[in-house]
């Protein structure tokens, strides 16, 4: 398939692994985290830690919108179905995730609530105009990439006149959460977390372009390049942040620039300045309140706003006993560091957000297994690994 097949191809990797091997100081650890979710599967996926050497290790960070969602706002959706009867509409990843009190939004929609999956803020508006009787509320979660088309639906909304349909926004920001990481205690003052680099996301950038991480690259003192996807723009990546590391260099470069420029998509930014506004702080599940990580609908069109319309307060809720997911998005634990990793969590029965999104990390380790195998010295089972 064009544009996919030619960034997974075996001779290459193996080329490039090699490049990686020709580069690596021998003396020093690089610690790469990749910020974002699909990253973390891609590297899974096609055994992209295998062609590393063993002093290149992969940080996973909390780019994973179902996972960092709080237990608290997830709550409040399920109170919006069950209390105030709205028509939920929900991306199917939020439907497992568990809420306090064993509850999530399937097992309330087992038990009668009219929670629906969708595709699109479009299918939600749909269901908003067959619905004229009934409140219907879009549960818009994401980073910078699903913001867009949640301005279009509230725009949308206004144009066609809908009264009975609102957005619940828990719309995150990737540049505010990757400074939270680097201002942690873990990573500045313990140590305990070691990050030397970052993997940009690669759909965010799209949309905000490589420019916002220039600052805290320089403040910082840390590389980033902005990856694709594919396991081919993976390495390619850690070559380009290795090089960076071993010449002293913390810049912001772009591997991924079949789709990613310096400014991003304008327009799509101008719609989201339009419709939103900066919160002055949310809480993000591992990383605690984040100032200014999120953003909120402005008052010009509050009617389209769930939290104003429902009076939505949020109150603060754990995670399931044992669950390490908050030290997992932070890039403090593995999953198998968690005692309910492959035992009591599992994709079929998760106890946390990291087992249920197709993002998350422990869905990752678990659904490619490689945490089963022992390890391996570079070089080792190389050609094996990529599609
Ligand atoms: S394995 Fe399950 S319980 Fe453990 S951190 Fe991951 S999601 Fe949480």
């Amino acid at each position: 398939m064009k544009c996919i097949d030619e960034f997974r191809q075996q001779d290459l990797a193996s080329t490039l692994s090699e490049a990686i091997a020709r580069e690596v100081s021998p003396e020093r650890q690089y610690n790469l985290m990749e910020f974002c979710g699909g990253h973390t599967h891609a590297i899974f996926r096609y055994g992209v830690q295998d062609l590393m050497p063993k002093n290149v290790k992969f940080v996973h960070g909390p780019g994973c919108p179902v996972c960092v969602l709080p237990i608290g706002r997830i709550d409040d959706a399920i109170r919006l179905a069950q209390d105030h009867g709205v028509i939920l509409c929900t991306y199917g990843d939020m439907l497992r995730v568990p809420a306090s009190g064993r509850k999530s939004l399937l097992k309330i929609k087992a038990e009668g609530a009219d929670v629906r999956m969708v595709y699109s803020t479009q299918d939600a508006l749909k269901i908003a105009q067959q619905n004229p009787q009934r409140e219907v509320v879009f549960f818009a979660i994401g980073f910078e990439t699903t913001t867009p088309p949640s301005a279009v639906a509230i725009k949308q909304a206004q144009a066609m006149g809908l009264k009975n349909f609102r957005v619940f926004c828990n719309h995150v920001l990737t540049p505010a959460a990757i400074q939270n990481i680097l201002e942690s205690p873990e990573v500045r003052d313990i140590g305990s977390v070691s990050i030397d680099g970052f993997f940009g996301p690669s759909h965010v950038s799209s949309v905000i372009g490589s420019r916002p991480y220039e600052f805290f690259a320089e403040e910082f003192q840390r590389p980033v390049v902005i990856a694709g996807f594919e396991p081919l723009d993976v390495m390619q990546s850690a070559l380009m942040l290795i090089r960076q590391l071993n010449e002293g260099r913390h810049e912001v470069e772009n591997q991924y620039t079949r789709v990613v420029s310096r400014d991003g998509n304008q327009k799509a930014q101008q719609l989201v300045a339009e419709v939103f506004e900066l919160r002055r702080s949310f809480e993000w599940r591992g990383l605690g309140l984040v100032p200014y990580s999120a953003l909120k609908i402005k008052q010009p069109f509050a009617e389209f706003d769930a939290e104003v319309h429902f009076n939505v307060e949020t109150t603060p809720a754990s995670d399931v006993k044992g669950c390490e997911c908050p030290s997992i998005l932070r890039g403090a634990k593995n999953p198998t560091d968690c005692k309910l990793f492959g035992t009591v969590c599992t994709p079929e029965n998760p106890m946390g957000s990291c087992m249920v999104s197709s993002e998350g990390a422990c869905a990752a380790y678990w659904s490619y297994g490689r945490f089963r195998q022992q390890d391996t010295s570079p070089g080792d089972n190389k050609m094996e690994s990529v599609a």
